[in-house]
């Protein structure tokens, strides 16, 4: 048998796909957006893995959207740091917020190239579930932490959040959602976790990282949506906290092409109490280019590849892209953040704190899994019942309850159990 009939074949065994019920005929079904051929349609869905009546008034993904935004992980997002931590201003990002605003993002592209919207809108409110407080610094610590049991990676803890973790349901562990989701969140992933994957599940989520092929368009454009939102919020989260000047920015070609432009329609701008305006309608005019530009140049390839379903998408180079002129502006943008913003003296002090107090919790619940909330000192005990290395098990259940932690939550655990005031 062929690779790819193979393939075929484990996946219909594995994934229920599925057909609509029509014992509610009083209620409409779902309008379907006008898709393109190469859009995932969830009709043709790789479906679930466990087998579910379908929605009599949505569609598969549209469910999933909404099982995400009910989940538990989603509220915590709103008290999880983006670049600033929770405590340091009520106006700064969060993970919730900058996830809002990549669904946004990603749905408008999405609409002009015919994608599907709801998968787009579902991937992108999911994408950074699994986040740790304190943002990357959390999930550094967290890595470190985990170095002798496996490690722990951001992305692959989101899958295993809407997979596993959240309990919602009688009849299964996570929130059951569609094989298209699940690629979509799947963003990156390391080999040695890719194998594990197939492993547990053979021709699922982790296969493309083996076979280095594409995920559909949809998951695609998450990603590069991810990217165009926290380059434009953390300019304007970079000026508010005082951190990044606009004058720094003028150094910055993508930023001040638009400044410019600003300032020579609206002269009155710059007077300094008008700075905020200016800085606003910068990033508008910025936000809107790089959405322009995706749209065209995704356009071209999409034409020039012609795919005629997502089966060839996944086989075919990524497709979602800047035109090269943008993605050396976008590339200059990210330099300039890296080295301005997150390398700045003051969030490295934060973060190194931050890291503290997570190795501190985690070095904690190692040796007192009793420390823990009595379900996940149940999963140790299950774990280890069923075969599993006790410290091990113990270490991977510490990983999952410190990465659902808010930034607040962490803070205030460390402090109860260290007695030292890090964050305050
Ligand atoms: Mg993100």
């Amino acid at each position: 048998m062929q690779a790819s009939c193979l393939r075929g074949a484990i996946l219909k065994s594995c994934f229920h796909t599925p057909t609509y019920a029509s014992d509610r005929p009083h209620l409409m079904p779902y309008t379907k957006f006008t898709l393109a051929r190469y859009a995932c349609d969830p009709d043709q869905s790789l479906g679930r893995r466990f087998a579910q009546t379908p929605a009599p008034t949505r569609s598969a993904y549209q469910r999933d959207r909404d099982r995400i935004v009910h989940c538990t992980a989603f509220r915590r997002l709103v008290y999880k740091t983006q670049v600033f931590l929770n405590h340091e201003g009520d106006l700064f990002r969060t993970r919730l917020t900058h996830s809002l605003e990549v669904a946004q993002l990603g749905r408008s592209i999405a609409r002009s190239l015919q994608l599907n919207e709801d998968l787009v809108e579902a991937i992108a409110l999911a994408h950074d579930l699994g986040h740790t407080p304190f943002g990357h610094a959390g999930q550094d610590a967290l890595n470190d932490c985990m170095a002798e049991f496996g490690g722990f990676e951001h992305n692959l803890q989101s899958l295993r959040v809407v997979d596993h973790l959240e309990e919602r349901y009688p009849e299964f562990d996570g929130l059951n959602l569609t094989f298209e989701t699940r690629e979509g969140i799947l963003k990156h992933c390391s080999r040695r976790h890719a194998e594990q994957l197939e492993l547990d599940q053979p021709g699922g989520v982790g296969q493309r990282f083996l076979n280095r092929t594409q995920p559909s368009l949809e998951a695609q454009l998450c990603n590069l949506a991810d990217e165009i939102a926290y380059n434009a919020h953390d300019i304007d989260d970079g000026v508010r906290s005082g951190l990044i000047t606009l004058t720094q920015l003028q150094d910055v070609p993508l930023f001040a092409e638009f400044m410019a432009q600003t300032l020579a329609e609206f002269p009155q701008l710059q007077d300094h109490t008008q700075g905020r305006r200016l800085l606003y309608e910068s990033i508008r005019r910025m936000l809107s280019e790089q959405v322009y530009d995706v749209i065209a140049a995704t356009g071209a390839a999409l034409r020039d590849a012609a795919p005629p379903n997502v089966q060839a998408v996944r086989q075919l180079p990524g497709l979602i892209q800047f035109s090269v002129r943008m993605r050396g502006k976008s590339a200059a943008l990210k330099s300039f953040l890296l080295q301005k913003l997150y390398r700045h003296p003051q969030v490295v002090q934060t973060t190194g704190q931050a890291q503290q107090v997570v190795r501190g919790l985690f070095e904690v619940y190692l040796h007192q899994s009793e420390q823990m909330p009595e379900s996940f000192v149940r999963r140790v005990a299950l774990a280890h019942a069923a075969g599993a290395d006790l410290e091990n098990a113990t270490a991977r259940v510490v990983a999952d309850y410190i990465a659902g932690m808010t930034d607040r939550f962490a803070a205030r655990e460390h402090e109860r159990m260290t007695g030292l005031t890090l964050l305050g």
